[in-house]
């Protein structure tokens, strides 16, 4: 559709969620059959234009369009059909054509440009072919990557333009979906501490999940969610718009692109239709408070807003302090800032805080943490404590542990792996056995993550893989990372710490990359003494390598976070300092 200036919506007439709803399909059809006329999408350009907007019965009737399409591919149920589309409503029809038509949909992130596509090329392949997808949805410009990937994906026999596909006529007979225990989804986590991994949910998971959320946040259908996150992404794609289908809550997404372009269109669109409830990585905060000038905030008023998430990628304290303390004189709640904490395997959430309840930060003594594992608060007078933030309780209905090395339960404030199971968690990846053996133990899934927890509250210290061990200490490098991209002269969010591997002695060298844009040599030795200094201070012991960099060398996943493993096998292989960042950053030169 054309673009138009779109106006906020009168309040909608309060609806119940579709509670005895058992898969996505039935969510769907229940809402049309209660109020086919209520407005449930809206795609934003920015935050006054509107691309496009959809009722539950526009929805349903695009979607069966697409079903049908499929059906007459000869697409059959549990076929993987692979979703290459930007936010658009064509995304939403798409997603559910698929379901309608009984197959899974796999979601992948879009290309942006055709130049130095190899990478994103690489990936792309490697999930379609551990998928086995057999027909790949895209629109009129991803027809070219497309084609190309069609070349390397053996199972991938055509490639459809979601355009032609919708088309279609409607009148096909569509399988029924009844049976939540099959595959409504594979998320294909985005790969930050290694290969791609194919998420299996289910339709049980996926509604157990946006379920326990919302009781949590309390959501019902009076709020309101104004979303840039990445749809192809489990916070956007089932946090955002499934929490809102479920509840029968209006969403207004944006693409990541407009908000990455300008942050303050994310802001100003949650102000213009009243939003009570959105969510970020950090990132997203960070942006909005480097990138927005106050001219552009003037008469931004953030009052609605009652729960904003920041999870999917660790919270910084710091983050957390300025955001709440530049937007408060924008009427923003500090109580709206909810740190969270969740992972594909859990399909997304995992631990919430509750609602209304300001930031609370752990602070803990270094050397115990470090040294011992032990989290003991520090005293008033301790010089340099960690400061780590609570991540709420477990959702309820779903368990949380901290084990040891041996897998034995620790005590309150130890800090060791955390495991969890209960009704949002996957039966495993897919076609990935080896991987899912390693997910369970004794009827857990292991996050791969390092926390405690104390007093019910999730303090999470870090990835399991990315954690240096130095001496016997943790050290743990996104504390660097930050420390660092603070120096003036250093690139915010261009920093990667990592762990090498010494051949000759068998231990971890403690290396530091800083993306810069300083090409003066004097300026360049004094940043990269600041620099020593500063990893030095924070790690205890000085960095066995410090590497200036140019922009955008720290290689980052489609949904921004640092991949440290691929920037140390960079570093092994000598090629660290070449351009890395994925398209999707490149594009927007970060
Ligand atoms: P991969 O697992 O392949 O590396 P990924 O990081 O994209 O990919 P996701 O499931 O998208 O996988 O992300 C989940 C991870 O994000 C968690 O396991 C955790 O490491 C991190 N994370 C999420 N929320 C938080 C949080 N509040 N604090 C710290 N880390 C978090």
């Amino acid at each position: 559709g054309s673009a138009r200036t779109v106006q906020p919506t009168i309040a909608l007439p309060p609806v119940p969620a579709a509670t005895e709803a058992g898969t996505l399909v039935e969510v769907l059809d229940w809402h049309v059959a209660q109020h086919p006329d209520r407005l449930h999408l809206t795609v934003l350009q920015d935050d006054t234009t509107a691309l496009g907007a959809m009722t539950y019965a526009e929805l349903a009737e695009s979607a069966r369009a697409v079903a049908a399409g499929l059906i007459r591919r000869n697409v059959e149920p549990g076929d993987r059909v692979a979703l290459m589309l930007p936010t658009s409503l064509d995304f939403f029809s798409a997603f559910f054509g698929i379901l309608y038509a009984g197959a899974v949909p796999v979601p992948i992130y879009p290309p942006m440009r055709l130049s130095q596509i190899e990478d994103h090329l690489r990936r792309q392949a490697g999930i379609l072919s551990n998928a086995g997808a057999r027909i790949l949805v895209t629109m009129q410009e991803g027809m070219g990557p497309a084609a190309l990937l069609r070349g390397q994906v053996e199972s991938l026999n055509s490639v459809e333009n979601v355009a032609s596909l919708s088309t279609e006529p409607t009148a096909t007979q569509l399988p029924p979906v009844t049976d939540d225990r099959s595959t409504a989804l594979i998320q294909y986590t985005s790969g930050s501490t290694g290969d791609p991994k194919g998420v299996v949910l289910s339709h049980a998971n996926l509604l157990a999940n946006v379920r326990a959320m919302g009781a949590v946040m309390e959501a019902s259908s009076a709020d309101v969610f104004v979303s840039w996150l990445p749809l192809y992404h489990d916070m956007g794609l089932i946090g955002a718009w499934l929490g809102c289908l479920h509840f029968g809550a209006p969403l207004y997404a944006m693409s990541p692109l407009s908000f990455l372009v300008r942050p303050e269109s994310w802001l100003w669109a949650m102000h213009r239709f009243r939003a009570t409830l959105s969510a970020s990585p950090n990132f997203g905060f960070e942006f909005c408070l480097n990138k927005t000038d106050d001219a552009v905030l003037e008469g931004l008023d953030l009052s609605s807003l009652r729960m904003v998430a920041n999870g999917a990628e660790p919270v910084s304290v710091q983050t957390l302090r300025r955001f709440i303390e530049r937007f408060e004189h924008h009427g923003f709640k500090p109580g709206a800032m909810a740190p969270v904490y969740g992972l594909a395997e859990n399909t997304v959430g995992l631990a919430f805080p509750p609602p209304g309840r300001s930031p609370i930060i752990d602070r803990v003594d270094r050397t115990a943490l470090t040294g011992r594992g032990a989290a003991v608060p520090a005293g008033p007078d301790n010089p340099k404590p960690l400061e780590i933030v609570a991540c709420g309780h477990p959702l309820p209905g779903h368990e949380v542990r901290i084990v040891d090395g041996a897998g034995y339960e620790l005590g309150e404030r130890q800090e060791g792996r955390l495991e969890f199971r209960g009704p949002s968690a996957t039966s495993g990846y897919f076609e990935n056995d080896a991987k899912t053996r390693e997910l369970f133990r004794d009827g857990w899934l292991d996050s791969g993550d390092r926390a405690y927890v104390a007093s019910g509250d999730v303090y999470i210290t870090g990835r399991v893989k990315d954690i240096i061990i130095r001496a016997g200490r943790h050290i743990y490098p996104q504390e660097i990372e930050e420390a660092v991209a603070g120096i003036p002269g250093v690139r915010k969010g261009g920093v990667v710490v990592f762990g090498a591997t010494d051949q000759s002695t068998g231990t971890e060298r403690v290396v530091v990359v800083a993306e810069t844009r300083e090409t003066d040599e004097p300026a360049r030795a004094e940043l990269q003494k600041r620099a020593h200094e500063v990893a030095t201070d924070i790690a205890g012991t000085p960095p066995d390598d410090m590497v200036l960099a140019p922009p955008r060398a720290v290689p980052k996943t489609s949904s921004g976070k640092i991949r440290r493993s691929a920037a140390k096998e960079l570093y092994e292989s000598g090629t660290i300092g070449a351009p890395q960042r994925s398209l999707w950053w490149q594009v927007l030169r970060l």
